[in-house]
This record gives structure tokens, C-alpha cells and sequence, in this order.
């Protein structure tokens, strides 16, 4: 917790000094980037090993500040976090990546669920499950092809509220995959404790490809599948990682070595008829 504290520390001061160059605050620039429309999704495939097609994307935020130009969400969602932004940000998020899964579908392309990160801040908010019926009742997506993908670190507050809203989630009929798995603070508890749909194994163990990380991910994978979890590789940027990961039967990757994340209009044309080899 430390360390991570160290580096928004670091992150954030970097990001105030790029903004003071040009006589504007951060804040206040983010607070703004909804209403001036700066913000967009790219989406990134995910790949199933098995069946040999995209199952998913994941929606991933973009911010395009007029005069800084892209800014990573690595970079301000911490600040949005904090100043409470993250609440109107992440259900413009949801949205429109509701919306643009379900143009897709009306397009003919063949369906596929979309992944949405989802901060503990908005999970935690009292109108939570209030915004996702409403986003999902007017997008008219169908809740099956909707996943909210929400970090380890959701185990060390409030787990019985915790609890009942992933329930909710889960009736409504959404999937739940927890995010950089491996990363966390937590015990193993909650994946035991919460329904949880998928694990995505953290990309730092895929790119380091040491024997003890080779072992981890081994181990991940047969404890996910002893408790009928769906495990998804992230990261995966070469195709020794994808034999690999293939070999220990992970049953989705994603990574550079698939596809990029890209524009929604590139995204629409490429899923049309996409294959990565
Ligand atoms: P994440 O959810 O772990 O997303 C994966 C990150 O890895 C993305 O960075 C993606 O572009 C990058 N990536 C994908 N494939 C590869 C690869 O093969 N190699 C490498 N080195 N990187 C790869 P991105 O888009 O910069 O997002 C950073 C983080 O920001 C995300 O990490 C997520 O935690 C957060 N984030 C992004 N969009 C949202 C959002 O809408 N809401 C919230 N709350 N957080 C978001
Ligand atoms: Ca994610
Ligand atoms: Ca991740
Ligand atoms: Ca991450």
C-alpha cells in the first residue's frame, strides 16, 4: 500500500507540473473534460484459446485534453477518485460502452460481452445499482454481455455491503471478473466468499517469465478451475507467452500479441471478421 502511495504521489505531482506549464490546474481541467466531451473508450479484444475467437473487449478510457494532448486514465482516475469525479465518469463509462455493444450488435456483428472497469469508489456509492439498471435500460443492452471488472483490493472494505451488491450485480444478470489478480492485498477469501465469474491474472506475471512466475500462474489457474472460474492471461505480448499460458489451459488471453486497444469505429471494422495470426 505503501509503494502504491509513493507512485500516485509521484504520478500526481508530475501531472500537476505538466498542467502548471501551461497556466492550468489538473483539477479543474478534469473536472471539466465530461462536459467538454474529451473523454472516449478504446476497446481491446479478448480471445478465447480454445474456441479461436474474440469473446469480449475491454472498454478502456481515454482523456484528450485540447492542449496536453492523450492523458493516461493510470494518471487521473486516482484524482477522480478523490474528488468524487469518478461517479459521473464511470457511468458515462458504462454508457457508452453499453451503447456501443449494442450499436455492434444491431450491426449484425456477432455478440460478444464488454468488460468495464469499475472503481471501488463506484461500487461503494449508494446509487450504484440504480445507475446500471438505467444504463442497461436504456442502452437495451442485454446484462449477459456486460462485465464490470473491479480490482483485488475491494476484500479489505465493507465486505458484507461488498457482498450484497455483487449479488445484486449477478442477479441482474452481469458477470464480475476481478482485475490484476495477484496484485492484491487480500487473502484468497473472497473469490471463494463472491461470485465471481472470471480472474484476470496480472500482466507483470506474464511479462516476467520466471520459473516462480510460471509457477504462480500455474497455480492460479488450477485453483480457478477447481472452483469453476474462467481465468483470462493479460498482457500477453509474444507468442511463447501465449503457447504457455495455452499449454496450463488458460482459457482467454489478451494482450499487444492479440490486438491493440482501438478506436470504436477501427474496433467495429476489425471485429467484423478478426484474426489476429
Ligand atoms: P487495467 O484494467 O489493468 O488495463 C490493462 C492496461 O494494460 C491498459 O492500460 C491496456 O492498454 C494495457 N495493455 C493491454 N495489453 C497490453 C500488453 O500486451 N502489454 C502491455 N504492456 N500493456 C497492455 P490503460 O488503457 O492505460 O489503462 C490503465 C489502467 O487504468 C487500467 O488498467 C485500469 O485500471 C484503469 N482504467 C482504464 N479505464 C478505466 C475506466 O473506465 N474506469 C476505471 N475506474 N479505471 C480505468
Ligand atoms: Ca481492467
Ligand atoms: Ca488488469
Ligand atoms: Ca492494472
Amino acid at each position: 500500500v505503501k509503494e502504491e502511495g509513493k507512485n500516485n504521489y509521484k504520478i500526481y505531482h508530475g501531472m500537476l507540473n505538466k498542467f502548471s506549464g501551461q497556466q492550468l490546474t489538473f483539477e479543474n481541467e478534469l473536472r471539466h473534460a465530461l462536459d467538454r466531451n474529451e473523454f472516449s473508450l478504446v476497446y481491446q479484444p479478448q480471445w478465447s484459446v480454445h474456441e479461436n475467437e474474440v469473446v469480449g473487449v475491454e472498454a478502456l478510457l481515454r482523456w484528450k485534453h485540447p492542449k496536453l494532448g492523450y492523458i493516461s486514465p493510470a494518471d487521473f482516475i486516482p484524482l477522480a477518485e478523490k474528488l468524487g469525479l469518478i461517479i459521473s465518469i464511470g457511468e458515462w463509462v458504462l454508457h457508452e460502452a453499453c451503447r456501443q455493444n449494442k450499436e455492434w450488435q444491431d450491426a449484425g456483428l456477432p455478440p460478444f460481452r464488454c468488460s468495464v472497469n469499475v472503481s471501488i469508489a463506484q461500487l461503494l456509492h449508494t446509487q450504484f445499482t440504480q445507475t446500471l439498471t438505467r444504463v442497461l435500460k436504456k442502452t437495451k443492452l442485454d446484462p449477459c454481455y456486460l462485465e464490470l471488472e473491479i480490482t483485488e483490493s475491494i476484500a479489505i472494505v465493507k465486505e458484507d455491503y461488498i457482498l450484497k451488491i455483487l449479488n445484486n450485480i449477478k442477479q441482474m444478470g452481469m458477470y464480475i471478473a476481478i482485475d490484476d489478480f495477484g496484485t492484491g492485498y487480500s487473502s484468497l477469501k473472497y473469490i471463494t466468499q463472491f461470485p465471481i465469474n472470471r480472474i484476470k491474472i496480472d500482466q507483470s506475471f506474464i511479462h516476467d517469465h520466471t520459473t516462480v512466475n510460471q509457477a504462480i500462474i500455474k497455480a492460479i489457474i488450477t485453483m480457478a478451475h477447481s472452483m469453476n472460474l474462467n481465468v483470462l492471461a493479460e498482457g500477453v505480448e509474444t507468442k511463447e507467452q501465449l503457447e504457455f499460458l495455452a499449454s496450463q489451459g488458460c482459457n482467454e488471453i489478451q494482450g499487444y500479441y492479440i490486438c491493440h486497444p482501438l478506436p470504436h469505429d477501427q474496433a467495429g471494422k476489425l471485429l467484423q471478421n478478426f484474426s489476429p495470426f
